[in-house]
């Protein structure tokens, strides 16, 4: 600020200096142009030719404008349709998430044409023609996004989603493939690509899915070790039709190891251990496993160990189950079962009481009528305890978590659908069960 005003100050000083200089030495000009005859003094010429340069900045600059306004007016208007575009991709991509499909197929178009740009619209245009059904201009749109690089991964993401929709499982494995190789994070990715694998059989591959994404840090720690979990029960299957017994076992333990909640591969470990004569490991195994998931064919497994031995030899080895985990209710039941055989009465009713009361079941009712005719000859109470059966709730069993229907048994591939690692052991839903009277 005051350096401004001591420059206007030495300006009004030069200005007053000049004009006190010109008017102490006063001059005369003539001027003989064309026939005319100019007579003024030197202060005048000086004031005329700075007021005539005025005037001509004055009227370059008019002039200037004039010439420059249509350019002007044409980028007001291309900035106008630009942010009309943007406004309109905005809201377009509002509307698909909102599942507003005329709205997005609206908004769409005219982000397409304010913007004329592909890349910009690609995504939104393929989205509203996904919501309006034209899955064949999705397509086309979103494989228009493959060709460019910032745009690839959207794009192949878009055409998995529409693959899998589809069921086409090959497709998908493919744009899936193609994505993780990208080496981008994408929120499912790995789930997805590992699930394919598994789901076309390719396990090598999947374990290598696996491998990588616990590098990228793609998968949480306990998600890749289920699934390595059952990578190595996969492996330990094909192991074993191949003739490779010593690596089927390794694998199965590996497998039993990495997941305790994955019956199947303990029981698959149990049974290989069993063959190789290490029954002592075999046990340890399913104990383990009974432990965090009480599975009945962990008992069977158990039975399978000592098949000839005697009642009451079976029930001194189920006893150490149901010591395990005293809150199976299957535990106390082939317990009671063994007492049964065995012709110990009081330990058979103490346990089919406990499993009763755990989980009450048409299996636990044909137990206890069975006990009332061996052990009292009571026909009367064991009707009583049969006439139960018909209401009572239905026993648990494997259902798939993505088609909810049942199978016979578990398998990494639900049977009906094929969905990987789908299969839950729980009760049947409640509007299936009987209703009771
Ligand atoms: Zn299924």
């Amino acid at each position: 600020m005051a350096r401004r005003l001591f420059l206007f100050a030495l300006v009004v000083a030069a200005l007053v200096g000049g004009a006190v200089w010109l008017a102490d030495r006063p001059g005369s000009v003539t001027i003989h142009w064309q026939g005319w005859r100019v007579d003024t003094s030197v202060p005048v010429l000086i004031s005329a030719m700075l007021a005539f340069m005025a005037v001509v900045t004055v009227l370059v600059r008019l002039v200037g404008s004039i010439i420059a306004a249509p350019g002007r007016f044409l980028a007001i208007r291309r900035e106008r349709r630009r942010r009309q575009g943007y406004a309109a991709l905005s809201d377009g991509l509002a509307a698909v998430a909102a599942g507003d499909r005329r709205s997005a197929g609206k908004l769409a178009r005219r982000a397409d044409k304010l913007l004329a740009d592909p890349v910009l619209t690609g995504l939104l245009t393929a989205q509203a023609a996904e919501l309006a059904g034209d899955e064949g201009e999705a397509e086309k749109r979103l494989s228009a996004m493959v060709e460019r690089p910032q745009t690839a991964l959207l794009g192949l993401k878009g055409l998995l989603t529409l693959a899998q929709r589809h069921g086409d499982n090959a497709g998908a494995l493919d744009y899936a493939r193609r994505a993780w190789a990208l080496g981008v994070p994408v929120e499912g990715l790995a789930a997805s690509l590992f699930d394919l694998q598994a789901r076309a059989g390719q396990w090598v591959e999947a374990e290598a899915t696996l491998a990588e994404a616990r590098k990228r840090r793609a998968l949480p720690v306990e998600d890749i070790r289920h699934r390595q979990a059952l990578v190595h029960f996969e492996r330990s299957v094909r192991a074993e039709q191949d003739g490779d017994q010593a690596g089927a076992l390794a694998l199965a333990v590996k497998a039993h190891q990495g997941d305790f909640t994955l019956v199947e591969a303990t029981v698959r470990a149990t049974r290989l251990l069993h063959r190789a004569g290490k029954d002592r490991k075999a046990a340890a195994a399913l104990i383990t496993t009974w432990q965090v998931a009480p599975h009945p064919i962990l008992v069977e497994a158990m039975i399978a160990l000592a098949p000839a031995e005697t009642p009451l030899q079976r029930v001194k080895r189920l006893e150490k189950l149901v010591k395990a985990n005293p809150d199976a209710a299957d535990g106390h039941i082939a317990l009671a079962e063994a007492a049964l055989a065995a012709k110990l009465w009081g330990q058979a009713r103490t346990h089919l009481e406990l499993a009763a009361a755990q989980r009450p079941s048409g299996g636990v009712y044909i137990l206890l009528a069975r006990l009332e005719r061996e052990e009292r000859q009571d026909e009367p109470a064991a009707q009583a305890w049969l006439l139960k059966v018909a209401a009572a709730p239905g026993e648990p069993a494997w259902y798939c978590a993505a088609c909810g229907k049942p199978a016979d048994g578990w398998t990494s591939a639900c049977p009906a659908c094929g969905a990987v690692d789908g299969l839950h052991w729980r009760q049947p839903a409640q509007a299936l069960l009987p209703v009771p009277v």
